[in-house]
């Protein structure tokens, strides 16, 4: 009796600790934020716990029901459930995967687990779990990583990535991509002017209308301010270059309305590069086309421009150049040539213009017309310019001592030169080195140097005129040339561009222009001088419209030194 009592005792305190795990693992699930399915390989039964019934409508005790959960995902994901759900079929006791529902925008996360005694299955748990949140936050950090918040594009970075891909793809099929760059013409004037909310408009506006050309081939970015890339994998049917680019201008022809109702019209610059042809890497491709987008920018804008054959060469040469040019500062492989300019009443010697010589190092001489932009672009044409001041005024000085000669050395002064805060120090600091007096120096400028800053090149052009040293303007009637500024400038030469000698003769209209010029220039106070004269005939014509001065190859090319010393000798 009392072995039965004992047993029954044991009994009743093996159920109370056997509800009591019950409770603990109850407890557990319900206040867990998944819903779980509990299936029982012996029983061949499912059990649905935790919160299960938040998650689904439905409840699942036989292994048919699990379609159920096939049906509430995406098609997409079906299959990779199956493989989850059914984990035993290859052996595996645990795996994930991450199901969005069926047009609802909600992930569900299903965790299998199986326990295995002696190989064979005996217990499965299935969790459920909303990650909706989790995964909302991770796009939205994939969206600041890949696209542009202000237009919704993709950013330069990840625009590069994916051209990457492209021109990877593009290798592999030996297939074309094409890359368009984009820029808004006068963008900074729309932004300073108009504000930066209102720029910021159009670009989104600007923006969204690219958004259209988006394909599967077709990538769109805002590269970056007012820059915008479309890159095309096998360019074909609606998706080509020059599609996309008349449906651009088509559009611009129509203003961009903003949300005030203010309307803007725009135009673009655009560049365009394609590889293999241009370029065979992405970075290379790139620069390319900005390359091209920039000249389209210089050249007029809403223009285009395509990297082709003879602008690839040009690149190629400028960038040879612009290596060869670094070396030859070091190298000193300068030298000065010299071009006389003469009176045209007595032909006396009026000066010389300082023409630079560049000696490569295979002996070739490079015209300053070719090294001369590319110094100017690359900025050495300060340590050149510096060389061209010192070294004529030096060998000026030299003939005035050696012949007793004076007359007037015009030295090229680049507008970069100009701009140096220390240019007229040193340039006066020269002139007393070498003990000349500042009236035997001219200046010779261009217009360019007045387009920056007109106010204060003008105080920097009197302070110089002030000391005594000549300023010329060279090349008028070339630049921006208006007659009305030439009475603010301090100028005392005026010499006629060699466009008009050219044609002087030929071209009544021509005609016409130089003498009103030459007339106005007298009026002006100041002298003329004309350069590029070839002809006897020039020369003459010249002279009697009363044109102070002429230089040219009818008198003599630019020379070495030794040979103007000879002239200077028989003066
Ligand atoms: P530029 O100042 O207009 O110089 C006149 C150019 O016309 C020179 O070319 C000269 O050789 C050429 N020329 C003179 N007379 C005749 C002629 O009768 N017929 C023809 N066909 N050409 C004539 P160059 O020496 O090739 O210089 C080209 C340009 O390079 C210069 O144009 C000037 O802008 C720039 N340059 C030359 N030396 C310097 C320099 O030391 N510093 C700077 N900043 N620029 C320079
Ligand atoms: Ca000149
Ligand atoms: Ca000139």
């Amino acid at each position: 009796m009392n072995e039965m009592r004992y047993q029954l005792d044991l009994l009743k305190a093996m159920n109370q600790k056997l509800s009591e795990k019950e409770r603990m693992y109850r407890l557990l699930c319900e206040t867990s934020d998944a819903a779980y399915l509990y299936y029982s390989f012996a029983k061949n039964e499912f059990t649905t716990l935790g919160k299960w019934s938040d998650f689904f409508e439905f409840n699942i005790t036989d292994v048919r029901e699990l379609a159920n959960l096939f049906e509430m995902v995406d098609e997409a994901y079906v299959m990779p459930l199956r493989d989850v759900l059914f984990l035993e079929k290859n052996g595996k006791d645990q795996a994930s995967v991450e199901c969005m529902q069926k047009n609802k925008k909600i992930w569900l996360q299903f965790n299998c687990h199986v326990i295995y005694e002696n190989g064979q299955p005996t217990d499965k748990l299935i969790s459920v779990k909303n990650i909706t949140k989790r995964k909302a936050q991770n796009e939205e950090l994939l969206y600041m990583a890949y696209y542009d918040s202000m237009t919704g594009l993709y950013n330069r970075n990840y625009f590069v990535s994916q051209l990457g891909e492209f021109v990877r793809r593009a290798k592999e099929n030996n297939n074309i991509v094409s890359l368009i760059m984009i820029d808004i013409d006068d963008f900074k004037n729309v932004r300073d002017g108009m504000g930066m909310v209102v720029g910021d408009e159009l670009i989104q506006l600007f923006g969204n209308f690219l958004k259209e050309f988006t394909k599967e081939n077709v990538i769109v970015s805002h590269m970056n301010s007012d820059v915008f890339g479309i890159a095309i994998y096998d360019p074909a049917g609606e998706s080509t270059v020059d599609n996309i680019i008349k449906v651009i201008q088509k559009r611009n022809k129509e203003p961009y309305y903003l949300v005030d109702g203010q309307s803007l019209s725009i135009t673009v610059s655009i560049g365009v590069a394609e590889f293999p042809e241009a370029a065979t890497s992405t970075l290379d491709l790139i620069n390319c086309a900005e390359i091209v987008m920039i000249k389209a920018k210089d050249k007029a804008r809403n223009s285009v421009h395509y990297f082709d054959a003879p602008v690839l060469n040009e690149f190629l040469h400028a960038v040879e150049i612009e290596n060869k040019l670094k070396e030859a500062v070091h190298e000193q492989n300068f030298i000065l040539y010299f071009q006389p300019q003469y009176y045209s009443g007595s032909k006396d010697l009026r000066g010389v213009e300082v023409l630079l010589r560049w000696r490569d190092n295979d002996g070739r001489i490079i015209s300053p017309a070719t090294f001369i932009p590319i110094a100017e672009r690359n900025g050495t044409i300060i340590p050149i310019g510096q060389w061209v001041v010192e070294e004529s005024i030096k060998t000026y000085a030299r003939w005035k001592a050696q012949y007793g000669v004076r007359f007037v050395l015009s030295i090229n002064i680049s507008a970069l030169q100009y701009n140096e805060a220390d240019f007229v120090d040193t340039l006066i600091s020269t002139i007393k080195k070498y003990n000349v007096e500042p009236a035997e120096i001219e200046l010779e400028i261009t217009e360019s140097v007045l387009i920056d800053d007109f106010e204060s090149v003008i105080e920097k052009l009197k302070s110089l005129r002030d000391y005594g040293i000549k300023i010329s303007l060279d090349d008028f009637g070339t630049g921006f040339s208006s007659l009305s500024y030439l009475k603010q400038l301090p100028i005392n030469t005026l010499k006629i561009d060699k466009s008009f000698i050219d044609t002087v003769m030929q071209d009544s209209a021509t005609r016409v222009i130089t003498e009103s010029l030459i007339n106005m220039v007298k009026a002006l106070g100041l002298e003329s001088i004309a350069e590029g004269v070839e002809e006897e005939q020039q020369y003459k014509y010249l002279h009697a419209i009363g044109c102070d001065m002429i230089q040219g190859y009818l008198m003599g090319k630019p020379m070495p030194p030794e040979d103007l010393e000879c002239i200077i000798a028989g003066l």
